[in-house]
Formats: structure tokens, sequence, C-alpha cells
């Protein structure tokens, strides 16, 4: 399959632009296109067949669910039934934007979208690229992230070309995402709200507007997932990892650099290739290996928005170890934390 790269300015949206992308999707075809999280790999959520080729093309597993995104809050009371009063509130407050709502499925989802659940997860995202393509396509979108499974999400269209040139039949640059980490998942179809997965609208965000609001366990997790069901299947899966062994140092600054330097210049020794995830404010204290600088300490939103690209970065530098400074594990570093640990597969040493 040949597929088209096709460039969108988001300050210029023509229904003219969006005309072939828009017919891929209605006749059952994928799409890639930017939104503020990662780019996603769209396609039609009512139409099975269109939903078992996302899982195709990226290699994903049939119980792992996709994502519905809709154009409009009213969108929701289509596809969900049941949908309680706080679903309304959240979406005022945090719609258009990175939080999806798990609600229970109306029968016109199929279970090919939901990876055979009752539920259906639900967002209205902000970037206007992304509900453009859903407007003109007059249908819903089902989109996870638009990379092969278990790689680092991507965050510009250069790595959805990477991972599914030739799997998919166009992706739309749109320029790179703002965010950077996938959406905050919220369960709305049990007693009280539970975060299954955290992202940029953090936990505190969710209880200003929700009150009190459930952490699913796995998230506060620092091991591997075993004696534990995942409520959200996908976190079952090694996700968002490089081709290096990634190891997280965690403890006093000064003495994780140290230990790092240490660590680096044994394995050149040993004959390996070796990086380090650095910040803007520890980048000139590391002594060898490929150093890379994820973001700044003093902007948490850009550590995020640098993860995956840095991931990537070391896999195209073909490095066999990758050391990393760990992240204050709340508000946003709660999301950073949870995708780095994951990356690392829970590798992680204490100092
Ligand atoms: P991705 O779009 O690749 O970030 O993955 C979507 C993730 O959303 C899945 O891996 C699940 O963890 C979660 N998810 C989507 N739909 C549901 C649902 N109905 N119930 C629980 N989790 C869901
Ligand atoms: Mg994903």
């Amino acid at each position: 399959m040949e597929t088209k790269l096709i460039k969108i300015n988001p300050d210029k949206l023509t229904k003219e632009s969006f005309k072939e992308a828009a017919d891929i999707i209605r006749s059952g075809g994928l799409v890639a296109f930017p939104t503020e999280t990662v780019y996603g790999l769209g396609a039609n959520a009512l139409d099975d067949t269109a939903a078992v080729k996302i899982y195709k093309a990226k290699g994903r597993p049939s119980d792992n669910p996709l994502i519905v995104h809709i154009s409009n809050v009213k969108d929701m009371e289509e596809l969900a039934l049941d949908i309680p009063d706080i679903a309304y509130r959240l979406a005022e407050v945090f719609w258009p934007g990175p939080l999806t709502m798990i609600l229970k499925k109306k029968a016109c989802v199929p279970y090919a979208t939901t990876g055979g659940l009752d539920t259906v997860g639900i967002r209205l995202p902000a970037n206007r690229i992304a509900r453009f393509l859903i407007s003109e396509a007059q249908t819903f979108i089902a989109a996870p992230s638009a990379n092969l499974s278990g790689k680092p999400s991507p965050t510009m269209a250069e790595h959805v070309y990477k991972d599914l040139n030739g799997r998919i039949d166009m992706i739309i640059d749109g320029g790179k995402a703002v965010y950077g980490l996938e959406s905050t998942i919220v369960d709305l179809t049990g007693e009280l709200p539970v975060i299954l997965r955290p992202g940029c609208i953090t936990d505190r965000m969710l209880e200003s507007v929700a009150g009190r609001v459930e952490l699913d366990p796995a998230i506060l997790q620092k091991t591997p997932m075993e004696g534990l069901r995942p409520k959200a299947p996908g976190m079952k899966y090694r996700h968002y990892a490089p081709e290096g062994k990634l190891i997280i140092y965690e403890g006093n600054i000064d003495r994780v650099i140290a230990v790092i330097n240490l660590e680096v210049e044994k394995k050149l020794e040993e004959g390996h290739r070796a990086g380090v995830i650095a910040t803007d404010e520890s980048l000139r204290l590391y002594s060898c290996g490929i150093v890379k600088s994820v973001g700044s300490r003093r902007d948490e939103t850009s550590i995020a928005a640098g993860l995956y690209k840095v991931l990537r970065e070391f896999d195209e530098a073909h490095v066999d170890y990758i050391y990393s400074e760990s992240f204050a594990d709340n508000s946003l570093g709660q999301a950073i934390m949870n995708r780095l640990l994951k990356a690392a597969g829970y590798s992680v040493v204490k100092i």
C-alpha cells in the first residue's frame, strides 16, 4: 500500500484540504492525524472492518480498546448510554482537550472498536485538524496512537512515517503534538470516577470539578503488573519502549549523575553504545555517551512534550543502554513517570 503524506497548516483549514482524508475514513481506510496529545491512527469507529485494520496496521492486540474521537460534546450521546451528570461537567471544563471518558457503550459502537468491552472511551480533541477531520468525515474516529504497538508514541509526522509507511492510506502532517503524552483516561462507569491512565489533566484538576476521584492502583505501582488485573486492557502490555535497555536512576540528583557517568563509562569500555536522558539543568554534567535533554525541570510540560521524541532519537542512534534521571511523581510528573516506568519495563535503581 502506498501511504500518501499531506501537510495541513492548522491556521488555514479548508474543506478542500480535508476532502481526500475524509473520503478515506468514510470508505473504511486509515488516516494518521495530529492531536494535541500524540498523533492518532484514525478509522471510522462505527465500522468494524475499519477498526480491525487499525489493529493490523499497528500490530496491536485485539483486546486493547480504541478511543473514539468526536467533534462536538453532544456526539457522546450518539455513542454512550446512561451518561452521568459528571461527564457533562467534566466535558464543560476539559473538552476540547486531553481527557478521555469511559462510558457505557451504545449498540452502534462495534466490539471491534472497544476491544470486546461494553464500555467506550470517548474524547473531544483540542487539535483543530483533528476536529475538522472528524466533522468532515461525518462519523466518529477511533484512533489509538499512530505507532507500531509497543513503540514510543509519535509526537511528529516523521515518527508516524517511520513506523507505518506502507501500512496505512494517509498521514496528515500538522506539526508537533503540543502535550506529547496520551490523554488522561477517567472511568465514569462506577460509583466514583477512577483514573485509569494519568495524563496532562491531573488528578487535582479532575477533583476540582468531580469531587473525589480514585486512582487505579496500577498507576502507582512501581513494579510490573503481576497479580493486578488491569482495568484498562492496554495497561497490561509493554509500552512506549525504546530498543535499548532503559534504566531509571532515582535519588539525590548529584549522586544519580555521578553513578550514571560511571555506568556509561563502563558500558563504553565494554564496547556498547550508551545514552543518557538528562534535563536542561543537568546536560553539561554528563561526561560521556550520547547525552540528550528531555526538557527543563523548571517546566514539566517540556519534559512531557520531549519524552517520546528523545526515546525515538535513541532508537535512531542504536544505543544498547539508556540511563535516565527520574522525576517527581505528582501532578504532571505522575504521567511522565507512568510512561517512563513502562518504557523501562519498571527497571529502577535507587541510589
Ligand atoms: P491509545 O489510544 O493507544 O493511547 O490506547 C487507548 C487506551 O485507552 C487503551 O490501551 C486502554 O487502556 C484505554 N481504553 C480505551 N477504551 C477503553 C475502555 N472502554 N475501557 C477501559 N480502557 C479503555
Ligand atoms: Mg498507544
